[in-house]
């Protein structure tokens, strides 16, 4: 039997340390009896860890357990020649396994994240080693370009254009940066995929860095992100170590160099002008754009930046073709999302499913619905610079454009599903106080606009306000929407504007008349 158990933050958190440590002893003293612990990845149902997987090879059968306790690891084990333990089983026939479709998380939960042999085991380094010796970087490039893929970090760029930009300047020195300072509220996608299966998302940026031309790259990440930041590093040695990154990779003439750099928290600095200036050792702050990282980027280099789930994405393409990526999803959308599942929902966690899925069947079948019979409100899609979307667009296809048409974007991934007693003035509220928290100061629109729209939205949702007030509001959103530098200052107004598109009666029963 392999015994795998979860260990990324979410479960740790809730105690799956001990349980591993509690299986090991156990198959410590049955040595005879073959049984293999191994410390993996998230297995997506964060909602019931710590979680378990029981994978007998022959016949080939997973039995997933949930909410194990260290108390339950003697029962766990001495059931593992039995019947399966029944108390604290999981089917993995729900529609919460059944209906996502992996690609990026093909091996999160399945593989040891600090053991490079596993990741190489499961057809990892593979695309990297046939595209250095046996590709051209233009080959490379053609299959991303055909592939569709776009952007998962937010905008949703076509990646192939922004990698041909950059493979076309003629600078000889060039970058490639992934961009892993996750921020949104309530997002941990990039943090999960990390934490789980590391080399992919290095094996990623090689790919990059050999389609472009760049010897050199960065991987950004969150300080916050302690076992993510630990296990990059460990990844990044043992990959060295074994000649799949650093110089001459598998005795060719392509040598690639990943550094990591730690961003302190600053939410400003997921903005690539203000990423980079960060790495520089300058303050995070955006710049105007043009240039674009482009063509002038790190050190005024022509760079690459991707985030981590976009990267993530790459081996896969590699591996199987850019057409095989491209009949994955909908015309405009290829491929898979990642999507952090939080708030009022059943199960919450960590999914991925094609582009083109509805909204209803991530929200009622996926996530299981909303606990304790309430009724659904909203769901909010792209973080603070993302909108909530009401009960009528839950049929909607799940796509870059079609959540934009609706007011809302795809964003980086979260998904924060609101029942029938969230008042979406407080929503609103709580993402322009994030944005306020956050602006970086250096425009006025933003730094003063954020401070009055907050204020504003203090007071209408503690019903001091008037009609003026209100039409204030909705003057400011344009205002700095329109006249903010960068992508903070210009998608700050956006929960606001969801929300008094689709629930704009909520704001209206709190004001009170003008005196
Ligand atoms: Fe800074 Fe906000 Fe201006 Fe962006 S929009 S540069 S975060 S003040």
């Amino acid at each position: 039997h392999c015994v795998r158990v979860c260990m990324a933050a979410s479960c740790q958190s809730s105690g799956a340390g001990a349980v591993l440590d509690g299986l090991r002893q156990h198959a410590e003293q049955d040595a005879e009896g073959g049984v293999h612990v191994k410390s993996v990845g998230c297995m997506g149902l964060c909602s019931a860890g710590p979680l378990v997987s029981v994978d007998a090879t022959e016949p080939k059968t997973e039995v997933m357990y949930k909410d194990v306790t260290p108390d339950d690891a003697a029962e766990l084990y001495s059931s593992l020649d039995g019947d399966p333990l029944e108390r604290l089983r999981c089917s993995t026939d729900i529609p919460f396994f059944a209906r996502q479709q992996r690609i990026v998380l093909k091996n999160s939960g399945v593989i040891d994240p600090e053991h490079i042999d596993d990741y190489i085991a499961a057809g990892g380094y593979a695309s990297l080693v046939r595209a250095v010796t046996e590709r051209t970087p233009a080959d490379v490039l053609r299959e991303v370009k055909q592939s569709g893929l776009r952007g998962r970090g937010g905008g949703g760029y076509p990646a192939g254009l922004k990698w041909s930009t950059v493979a076309m300047a003629p600078e000889p020195h060039k970058f490639v940066i992934c961009n892993a300072d996750e921020g949104d509220p309530g997002a941990f996608m990039d943090r999960a995929v990390l934490e789980s299966d590391p080399h992919r998302v290095l094996e990623g940026m090689a790919l990059a860095g050999y389609a472009i031309g760049a010897e050199h790259a960065y991987v950004y990440i969150r300080a916050e992100y302690p076992l993510a930041v630990e296990r990059l590093k460990k990844a990044i040695k043992q990959a060295t170590k074994k000649g799949l990154l650093g110089r001459r990779i598998s005795d060719t003439t392509f040598n690639f160099e990943i550094e990591i750099r730690l961003g302190a928290g600053a939410f400003v600095c997921g903005e690539e002008t203000a990423l980079m200036a960060s790495i520089e050792g300058l303050r995070g702050q955006p710049r105007p754009r043009p240039p674009y990282p482009a063509e002038e980027g790190l050190w005024e280099c022509p760079t690459l930046i991707n985030n981590v789930e976009t990267l993530a994405n790459i081996p896969a393409i590699l591996a199987r073709g850019g057409d095989w990526f491209k009949g994955i999803g909908t015309e405009k959308s290829t491929g898979t999302k990642v999507f952090a599942l939080a708030g009022r929902i059943a199960n919450s966690g960590l999914i991925e499913v094609p582009m083109g899925i509805r909204l209803r069947e991530i929200v009622e079948q996926i996530g299981g619905g909303i606990p304790d019979g309430r009724r659904f409100k909203a769901v909010q899609t792209g973080g603070p610079s993302g909108g909530c979307l009401p009960e009528e667009h839950l049929d909607m296809s799940v796509e870059y454009d079609t959540l934009r048409s609706a007011g809302s974007i795809m964003g980086s991934g979260g998904m924060i599903v609101m029942d029938e007693t969230s008042s979406m003035v407080d929503v609103a509220r709580y993402f322009m106080e994030f944005c306020m928290t956050e602006s970086c100061g250096k425009c006025v629109p933003c730094r003063a606009g954020t401070v009055q729209m907050h204020g504003l939205l203090d007071k209408i949702a503690e019903g001091r306000a008037t009609q003026t007030d209100l039409d204030l509001l909705e003057d400011l959103c344009d205002v700095v929407q329109a006249t903010s530098l960068c992508g903070l200052g210009q998608t700050a107004p956006n929960p606001v504007l969801s929300t008094l598109r689709y629930f704009r009666h909520e704001y209206d029963e709190k004001l009170r008349p003008e005196s």
